[in-house]
């Protein structure tokens, strides 16, 4: 079985082809990305407008690359796959409408993809993970905790109330003076930085419902900022280290929450796994903090390559694999129409296909 994966949903254009034959190991055969972080550096974000441009101008390049680089034709594609939401919905329509436009003239069927689904299923592909396990996604769009229990079936046990966490860095850098990205160089400048010069808060520390939040300490943060003038390289290494501590110890309190809630309520699972997702998981001192949580509760720690931990389009191969193989792909996924919001839990119930 071969799927070619199509992903436009945020900032990277990505294709990918991803084989599966028999019992045997899946292979991604190619998996090409092109970020767009310098088009929208200067904004200190992601453009939409200029995020959907972007995609139009590379993605049939990058679709050609990515059949080329895994050395099968066309002909020879079992499905096409393709991010359907959640996201920019201008990115989502680039997408999907190339993948419809392929599928209808090579005459393959179109799986509409969940991007989450995509990030939720990467670590069967990279460590043949069994069902049930646990899932915490920290990306720049996403801060969820989820059990992953099986293909279409996933319970959001916790999300953000308001920022989500690589949203958080970046803000946080932006404070700062420092460059966009920000999850990269607010890391770097913790290096050289005192954790407990700044006493920051720990949202939701602590609290009986399991969800996360971040604008309480991107308030702190600011109001540190505003308070040192001028700021020194110091000052900037020192409330960086600071946050990242605050970040972490907050962290580590919800996920052992989850990992908690996870053996109750899958007692028997043998080999219990977290496994991370997302831009924020290429952080140091998190995943240290993971690792040594999950450690002391007799948890598998799973960080997939970084490559594939990121956007990126074999995840969405991957999971049209899994439909495809599981006889879950829709019917007719020429119907269906892009949606910038689209749960995850939500894909347990059968998808209707027409937005008409
Ligand atoms: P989506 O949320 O739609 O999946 P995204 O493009 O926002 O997509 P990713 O590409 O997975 O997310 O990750 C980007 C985010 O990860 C940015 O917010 C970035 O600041 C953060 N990030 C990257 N490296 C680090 C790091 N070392 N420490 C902390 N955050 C990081
Ligand atoms: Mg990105
Ligand atoms: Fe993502």
């Amino acid at each position: 079985m071969r799927v070619l994966g199509i992903e436009t949903s945020c900032d990277e254009t990505a294709a990918s082809v991803v084989a599966l034959d028999g019992d045997g190991a899946p292979k991604i055969l190619s998996n090409i990305v092109l970020s767009q972080i310098e088009e929208h550096a200067a904004f200190g974000g992601v453009v939409p407008e200029i995020a959907a441009r972007a995609h139009v101008e590379a993605l049939d390049g990058i679709i050609e690359a990515a059949l080329a680089d895994s050395g099968v034709a066309l002909a020879d594609i079992d499905a096409i796959a393709a991010t359907a939401g959640p996201g920019l919905v201008g990115g989502l329509i680039v997408g999907l409408m190339t993948a419809k436009a392929i599928a209808a003239a090579a005459n393959k069927p179109l799986i509409a993809i969940n991007h989450l689904e995509g990030h939720a299923l990467t670590a069967r592909l990279t460590d043949g993970l069994d069902f049930p396990y646990l899932l915490l996604l920290v990306s720049g769009g996403h801060t969820q905790i989820l059990a992953v229990r099986g293909i279409g079936d996933y319970q959001r046990w916790a999300t953000t109330i308001d920022d989500a966490l690589g949203e958080a860095f970046d803000k946080t850098a932006k404070m700062l003076g420092l460059p966009y990205p920000g999850g990269p160089n607010v890391e770097k400048a913790a290096q050289a930085g005192n954790a407990s010069r700044f006493a920051f808060p720990r949202p939701m520390k602590g609290s009986a419902q399991p969800d996360f939040s971040f604008s309480g300490l991107k308030t702190a943060v600011r109001q540190a900022a505003t308070a040192i003038e001028p700021l020194s390289d110091q000052d900037v290494a020192d409330i960086c280290a600071s946050f990242q501590a605050a970040v972490a110890d907050a962290l580590a309190d919800r996920v052992s929450r989850a990992l908690a809630r996870f053996r109750q309520l899958f007692p028997g699972t043998k080999n219990p796994a977290l496994v991370v997702a997302g831009g924020v998981a290429a952080n140091l001192t998190i995943k240290a903090m993971l690792e040594r949580l999950c450690a002391e509760t007799g948890f598998t720690f799973i960080a997939p390559p970084l490559k594939l931990c990121t956007d990126n389009a074999a995840m969405i191969a991957w999971a049209g694999v899994e439909r495809l193989r599981a006889g879950m792909a829709q019917q007719n996924g020429f119907d269906f129409v892009p949606r910038s919001r689209w749960p995850l839990d939500s894909i347990s119930t059968p998808m209707v296909g027409s937005g008409r």
